[in-house]
């Protein structure tokens, strides 16, 4: 814009300083013509003479407008010039300009006349001086080919100081709002830093200053919640927790575990999408409706029954506003296994106590009545109640063994033995009862093998599977006690051919008091707590037994004991 208006300018001034010229030379030639002669003038001449002298294009006018005498063009050739402004104006107003085109020269010229007065005062002619305006544009363009390198020069050191001003006043901007944008994700080690101490710089500093305060309210509570989240996630219990639309705020891994939950997105969704129980959903519900905390027991039956303890309380966030509710969840279980188990013992016990106990009974009472004054019948009696009593005694010692193993198996001590002389003992303790059945006892062992063992408990064990072999099998067959190692391990084994055990009894042959044949245990002197008492002896040393067997043809115990036990 500066550069048109200086050209306009330019080329006004221009024109003006031409037409001022050109008015000067029309007075000059005017002044001349008028203190000369006008009558005796060769006009032609004249206008040759003047054209020459200044350069301009000169032109006598008559009044009505003919053209008397022109310096470069016929005057009869021309046109009437009346009408001309310049020549309009030099009779009104004694001076005329105009600019225009020139149709009898094709060019457009600057013209400017004036009246020429005779002797007598009397305005004769009008002169007139022309100068081509070729040569004011070709000035024109000069300058403003001058101006537009100006222009040009000037925009470019404007746009570089300008870009450079601009960016300099934009780039602690920039600075700040990267940093915020770096906040806004999160990223609070990042510092924004501001060179000049002004408003920016404040507002870099308080930025600062919040991304700190953030990065480490945040930390805090990263903390909390990871703490509070170690806290759910390492308990035994279950807890969940939901709102009052009963959408899932919390579910920590036992709650699904004991619920049996696999979806991971549990987080968000309501009871019903996630938990089909609907004693839980109806548990929920009532803390809800009630607002009161409440304790129950369920029964989930999924693969094996599960025992639910359940307890419940509303859920209250930091202002006391009631958020949901919060449950809960132990699994009992095993206590409830336990307990049927002690309460099983019981029944049992009392049950196996109850026998002799009865038949002792009946026989004093027998005695008292009279049998007692029968000396051959009195003594069967006695034998009897004797034989029930050392029953009883049995039941009480085995039971001993067992509350004693089951007491404190951490105290078991082991150390290395000769393996070989304990099964002979072992062997020799039950060689008489072995005898009355015509069953021959063999043994299959290393004598200088050692193993690391319980010696007493071993003896125990190995007794107990070898009282049965002896008990459970016909007469005139054979036994089998074998030691060895085998993979890191003590294997010992009772091996018969008496009467095998079927199948389905496998399973519970090591339960106190299971027995397969009640009637020949009994009459054997079993108690039904031998083979539990091996299992505990065994477990106790962190072995394990095995039973292999087939009916008619006879049963391998077979017990595993690590070697690399301490
Ligand atoms: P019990 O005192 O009745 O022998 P155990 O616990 O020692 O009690 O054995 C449980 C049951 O397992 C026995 O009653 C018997 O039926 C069966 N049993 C144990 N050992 C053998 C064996 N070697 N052969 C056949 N049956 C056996």
């Amino acid at each position: 814009m500066l550069g048109f208006y200086a050209s306009s300018l330019f080329n006004d001034s221009l024109i003006t300083n031409d037409s001022e010229v050109l008015r000067l030379r029309t007075n000059l030639i005017r002044d001349r013509l008028e203190s000369s002669s006008l009558d005796s003038l060769d006009f032609h001449q004249v206008v040759i003479k003047y054209d020459s002298l200044s350069h301009a294009r000169i032109t006598l006018i008559a009044l009505s407008g003919k053209v008397i005498a022109d310096s470069r063009e016929n005057a009869l050739n021309m046109d009437n010039h009346a009408d001309r402004p310049e020549v309009i104006d030099a009779l009104k107003k004694g001076f005329g300009v105009s600019q225009r085109y020139s149709f009898t020269l094709k060019e457009d010229f600057l013209y400017s006349a004036q009246p020429l007065k005779n002797g007598n005062g009397e305005t004769v002619f009008i002169v007139r001086a022309g100068y081509p305006l070729t040569n004011v544009y070709k000035e024109e363009a000069y300058a403003n080919t001058a101006i537009a390198i100006a222009v040009l020069f000037f925009s470019v050191i404007i746009l570089v100081v300008g870009y450079i001003i601009l960016k300099s006043a934009l780039n602690p901007l920039i600075e700040i709002k990267e940093g915020a944008n770096r906040y806004s994700k999160g990223d609070f080690s990042h510092k924004i830093f501001m060179q000049s101490e002004n408003e920016l710089k404040s507002i870099a500093d308080s930025l600062n200053l919040m991304a700190k305060q953030l990065d480490e309210r945040l930390d805090i509570i990263g903390e909390q919640s990871n703490l509070q989240q170690a806290v759910l996630e390492s308990m035994n219990e279950g807890v969940l927790a939901v709102d009052y639309d009963e959408r899932i705020l919390l579910i920590n891994k036992t709650a699904e575990e004991i619920l049996g939950i696999n979806d991971k997105t549990a987080h968000g969704k309501t009871l019903q999408e996630v938990i089909r129980i609907s004693e839980i959903q109806k548990f929920f519900r009532k803390i809800i409706a009630e607002g009161n905390p409440h304790e129950t027991e369920i029964i989930l039956q999924h693969e094996k029954d599960k025992f639910l303890q359940i307890t419940g309380t509303m859920l209250y966030d930091m202002d006391n506003h009631a958020l949901g509710a919060l449950v809960v969840f132990n699994d009992i279980s095993n206590l409830k296994h336990l307990d049927t188990i002690k309460k099983d013992l019981v029944a049992n016990v009392s049950h196996e106590l109850k026998t002799p106990v009865t038949t002792i009974k009946g026989f004093i009472e027998t005695l008292r009545e009279g049998a007692i004054n029968d000396p051959k019948n009195a003594e069967r009696f006695l034998d009897i109640i004797a034989k029930h009593i050392e029953r009883l005694n049995m039941i009480i010692d085995d039971l001993l063994i067992l509350a004693k193993l089951e007491d404190r198996p951490d105290e078991i001590k082991l150390s290395e033995e000769n393996i070989y002389p304990v099964l002979r003992s072992v062997i020799e303790d039950y060689e008489y009862k072995a005898k009355e059945k015509k069953i021959t006892i063999e043994v299959k062992c290393d004598e200088k093998l050692q193993a690391k063992i319980n010696k007493n408990l071993i003896e125990q064990a190995i007794g107990n599977l070898l009282d049965n072999a002896i008990k459970y099998s016909d007469k005139k067959t054979e036994i089998v006690v074998g030691a060895g190692i085998k993979n890191d391990n003590l294997v010992l084994s009772v091996n018969d051919s008496g009467y095998g055990i079927s199948e389905e009894h496998i399973p519970r042959l090591f339960e106190r008091f299971y027995r397969i044949d009640k009637g020949r245990s009994r009459e054997e002197g079993g108690t039904g707590l031998g083979l539990a008492i091996v299992k505990h002896i065994v477990n106790a040393m962190n072995g394990i037994i095995e039973v292999d067997s087939t009916p008619g043809k006879g049963t391998d115990f077979t017990i595993k004991i690590p070697q690399n036990n301490t």
